[in-house]
C-alpha cells in the first residue's frame, strides 16, 4: 500500500475488526511502520549533501516508545533526549551514546556526569551549567561532544508555547542580550574543548523563513568564534528541530527538502563542508504517521448540538483539548466496523471521556452523523499525543500497534506498548502504600 491514507483506513477497520479495540481497551494508538520509515528516508535524503557528516536526532519527547526509537535506530538515526528518563528510553531501544544529544534546561550534577560518562553530547543551556560540566571534566575525562546553546532572539511564530527564540525564551544564551555574544566569545576562547554550537529556533507555528534566520545567527557566530579561535573549534552545528505539520490534509507540507532548500540558500556556509551537523526534528518525523482510535459509548443533544461522547479526550489529545485554536486535529466518523461513514455532514461535538465541559477534540464539526458503537479516528497524532499522557480522572495510557499493511491490503499489527493497567494504575496513584494517618495519631495529643 502506497499512500498514507490508504494504509490508515485499512489499519482502522482491521484494528476494528481484530478487536485491538474492546471493552476494557477503548481507546488505540496506531503508528504506520512504513510511514515512519519513509519519513526518516526522507529526512536524510533532503540533508543528504556530499562532504557533510550528518546525525540526524529525534527529539524523544515526540514519542517516548522503546520500540519507535528501536526502528528510528534501525534507519540510522539518533535520539535527543531532555531528562534522565528519556535518555533511558534512548538507551533501551539501542541508540548509541554517539548519536544522543542531551539538551535540557534544568540538568542536574548527576544528569551531567551520567550523560559525560557515557560519552552523549550534552549542549549546555547557560553559564551556570557550563560551570558545572568545567568541574565534572576537570574530575573525569569524556568523550562527550560539548556545545552550548544559543537564543537568536528572532521572534515567535503563532503558538507562544511553542516559540523557542524570543527575546524572552526560557532557552539557551540570549544572543542579543547586551554583552552576551562578547561571554559567548569568552566561554569558547576558555574551553578549547567546547567543539558544538545548538539552536532550537522553534516549533509547530514558527515559519520556515524564521527558522532558518535562528540558524544563520547561530551560524555566524559560531564563524565568530572560529575566526577569534584562529582555528575550527566549532566543528558541529547543532541546528535543532521544529519544522511546523500541516494538520489539514494527508500532504506533508512543508517537507524536510523544503526546509533544507531553504538552508542552502539563506545559510550556505552550512553547507560546504567545514561543519558536521546535528538535527532533532520530532514531529515531522511522526505526526502524520499515527492516529488515536476510539469507540463512541454514547450520543446525546444539548441545546440541539449532537454530540458524541468517545473514549479519546484530553488524556490523550491534551494539547487539543486544552488549546483547540493551537492544536485542531482531524476527526474522522467511523462505523462500527472502523469504515469511514458516509452521509450528509451534521455539526457536532465530539467529547472525551474526562469529567470536565471542556473535554471536547471537535466542536461544532461537521461530520456524518455518529451514533453509539461507531468509532472515531483523531488522525496526525503520531508526536506528541502518545508521550504526553494526561493522568485526569485514573484514565490509563492507551495501548499503541505499530501496523504494516501488505500489498495485498493485509494489516499485521506489532505491539509498541501495552495499555496501562489496573495495578499499574493504582501503583501511580500510591496504592500499595500505607493510608495518611490522622495527624492526632501520627504526632500524639
Ligand atoms: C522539542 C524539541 C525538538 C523537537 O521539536 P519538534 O517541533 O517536535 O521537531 C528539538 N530540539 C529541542 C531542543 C526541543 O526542545
Amino acid at each position: 500500500m502506497d499512500d498514507l491514507g490508504g494504509r490508515r483506513a485499512r489499519a482502522l477497520r482491521a484494528a476494528v475488526e481484530e478487536g485491538l479495540v474492546r471493552e476494557g481497551e477503548e481507546v488505540v494508538g496506531l503508528l504506520d511502520v512504513v510511514g515512519i520509515e519513509r519519513s526518516a528516508a526522507a529526512l536524510q535524503a533532503a540533508f543528504a549533501i556530499p562532504g557533510v557528516d550528518v546525525t540526524h536526532t529525534f527529539a524523544v519527547k515526540a514519542a517516548s516508545l522503546v520500540p519507535v526509537l528501536a526502528l528510528l535506530g534501525e534507519c540510522g538515526l539518533g535520539a535527543e533526549v531532555a531528562s534522565p528518563g528519556e535518555l533511558a528510553v534512548a538507551r533501551a531501544a539501542g541508540i548509541p551514546a554517539e548519536r544522543t544529544v542531551l539538551d535540557s534546561p534544568a540538568k542536574t550534577v548527576s544528569e551531567l556526569r551520567e550523560a559525560l560518562t557515557l560519552g552523549v553530547a550534552v549542549n549546555a543551556d547557560n553559564p551556570q551549567e557550563l560551570e558545572r560540566i568545567d568541574a565534572l571534566r576537570a574530575a573525569a575525562p569524556t568523550s562527550s561532544p560539548l556545545g552550548l546553546r544559543v537564543n537568536p532572539q528572532i521572534g515567535g511564530g503563532s503558538i507562544g508555547a511553542m516559540s523557542t527564540a524570543t527575546a524572552t525564551s526560557k532557552f539557551g544564551v540570549a544572543l542579543r542580550d547586551p554583552g552576551a555574544e562578547e561571554w559567548v566569545l569568552r566561554a569558547y576562547a576558555e574551553r578549547p574543548w567546547l567543539n558544538r554550537l545548538h539552536t532550537h529556533t522553534g516549533s509547530q507555528g514558527v515559519p520556515l523563513e524564521l527558522m532558518a534566520a535562528g540558524v544563520r545567527a547561530a551560524y555566524d557566530i559560531a564563524e565568530r568564534v572560529n575566526q577569534a579561535a584562529g582555528r575550527p573549534q566549532i566543528t558541529v552545528l547543532d541546528i535543532g528541530g521544529g519544522l511546523p505539520v500541516n494538520f489539514r490534509s494527508d500532504a506533508t507540507a512543508p517537507s524536510f527538502a523544503d526546509y533544507a532548500d531553504l538552508l542552502r540558500a539563506e545559510v550556505p556556509g552550512l553547507f560546504d563542508g567545514r561543519y558536521g551537523l546535528v538535527t532533532e526534528f520530532g514531529r515531522s518525523l511522526l505526526a502524520k504517521n499515527g492516529a488515536v482510535l476510539a469507540r463512541v459509548e454514547y450520543v446525546k443533544s444539548a441545546g440541539g448540538r449532537p454530540i458524541a461522547v468517545t473514549h479519546a479526550g484530553a488524556q490523550v489529545a491534551t494539547r487539543t483539548v486544552f488549546a483547540p485554536e493551537a492544536w485542531p486535529i482531524r476527526v474522522l466518523a467511523l462505523d462500527g466496523e472502523g469504515r469511514e461513514k458516509t452521509g450528509e455532514p451534521v455539526d457536532q461535538d465530539v467529547a472525551g471521556p474526562c469529567c470536565f465541559a471542556g473535554d471536547l477534540v471537535a466542536r461544532g464539526r461537521a461530520l456524518p452523523l455518529l451514533a453509539a458503537g461507531d468509532h472515531v479516528a483523531l488522525l496526525d497524532t503520531g508526536a506528541y499525543y502518545f508521550s504526553n499522557h494526561f493522568a485526569y480522572n485514573s484514565l490509563p495510557r492507551p495501548a499503541v500497534h505499530g501496523f504494516t499493511v501488505s500489498a495485498a491490503g493485509a494489516v499485521a499489527f506489532t505491539p509498541v506498548r501495552t495499555a496501562q493497567t489496573r495495578a499499574e494504575l493504582l501503583a501511580e496513584s500510591g496504592g500499595g502504600l500505607p493510608p495518611l494517618r490522622r495527624a492526632s495519631a501520627v504526632s500524639g495529643p
